[in-house]
């Protein structure tokens, strides 16, 4: 027998999600996975270090009930109303559990009128682990591309395109939106998720860069959830901590399945702690925006064309060389930015804002490449 027939089907034809690289190089400038270049607070790691004592024997509390609390109070809502998660990547792979229908195995065909069940709808491009999670639970992905200006089409654009589906059991919609960097208005999303009849769940990984937010929006209509995560703006991607805020009810289903202890102590602590202390970051996000619009202009005067990001990212259309090229010349340089082979992007470059000095560094580098 080969051990590849004991796979399910989906599993063995599934094209794994690529996570950006974490190269251990002596001076390298990491400016690919959109981490925070700032640490968290002292007063985050002192809260950190104090809690490692004897109590990592024990479980840590399986509903993460006071970092909840806490969430609930800084949002106006009760902590009914919020799960917390290994990340918010482990939610969205809850959350397709929860509301989406998988095919039935040894592929019996669905009638038309019955697809929308299994179907996880995304704008493409948007974040890349959404098609993953769809092929993992064996459902159906349905990417509907974005404008050419990465806006999203209206609710009219969107019935006369046609291959929007207004039925689909669970809607993904990045805003604002990576790897475009572009932001959206509550307003326009008010309307989509007014037209949608399945779950919409706001992911809002990069909402601390932006100019509103849409949490309202999950505490007034029942069928959609906000999606927040500590990792980018709350410098904590190595604790693995993230939210879902939503109506009670669509919170009770996804704890229904939910692993008893789906999320480290320490992450909760840390957490807990950094909601104690958020002018400090408030002010780095201040930094990394004004960073951001300056690394634009610099960029755009040498011939590259940014898009407007209200992210802690641009993407940006480098001259000259192919984007492939640039990321080997800007690693020969040792630093390290992203470039998506394969996707609608691939002419682009995405570069996470790093401190001034690392985006002087860049700057500096991208001079010599035109230069040489
Ligand atoms: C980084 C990212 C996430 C995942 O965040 P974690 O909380 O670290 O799992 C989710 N959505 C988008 C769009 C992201 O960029």
């Amino acid at each position: 027998m080969k051990s590849t027939s004991l796979i399910r089907a989906n599993v063995r034809s599934l094209h794994a999600y690529v996570p950006g690289e974490q190269p251990k190089i002596p001076g390298l400038i990491k400016l690919n996975t959109n981490e925070n270049p700032f640490p968290p607070s002292p007063k985050v790691l002192a809260t950190v270090r104090a809690a490692v004592d004897q109590r990592l024997r024990l479980y840590p509390d399986p509903s993460a009930q006071p970092l909840r609390e806490a969430l609930a109070a800084l949002h106006g809502c009760a902590s009914e109303n919020i799960i917390v998660g290994n990340g918010s990547d482990e939610l969205l792979a809850l959350a397709t559990r929860t509301f989406v229908e998988p095919l039935p195995a040894g592929g019996t065909r669905t009638s038309p009128s019955r697809r929308s069940q299994h179907v996880v709808q995304y704008f493409d491009p948007s974040y890349s682990l959404y098609p993953v999670l769809t092929a993992i639970h064996n459902a159906v992905s349905n990417p509907v591309a974005l404008k050419r200006n990465f806006d999203i089409p209206s609710i009219a654009q969107l019935k006369k395109e046609g291959t929007w589906d207004f039925n689909a059991a669970l809607t993904l919609i990045t805003t604002p939106n990576a790897p475009s960097g572009r932001g959206y208005k509550t307003s326009q999303l008010e309307k989509l998720c007014a037209a949608q009849n399945g779950v919409v769940i706001l992911d809002e990984a990069y909402v601390d860069f932006a100019e509103e937010n849409a949490l309202e929006l999950a505490l007034r209509f029942p069928h959609v959830l906000v999606s927040r995560t500590f990792s980018k703006s709350y410098s904590l991607c190595f604790q693995r901590i993230g939210y879902l805020v939503g109506h009670p009810e669509m919170i009770a289903a996804l704890n229904k399945i939910r692993d008893s202890y789906n999320v480290n102590g320490l992450g909760q602590v840390a957490a807990l702690a950094t909601l104690s202390h958020l002018s400090y970051y408030r002010k780095n996000f201040e930094t990394i925006k004004q960073t951001r619009e300056w690394l634009a202009d610099e960029l755009d005067q040498l011939g590259f064309k940014s898009l407007p990001s209200r992210a802690n990212f641009i993407l940006t259309r480098p001259p000259r060389f192919s984007a492939e090229e640039w990321l080997q010349k800007l690693r020969d340089q040792k630093l390290l930015v992203r470039w998506f082979k394969n996707s609608t992007v691939s002419k682009h470059l995405r570069i996470t804002i790093g401190t001034r000095g690392e985006i002087q560094s860049l700057i500096r580098a991208v001079h010599l490449i035109l230069n040489s």
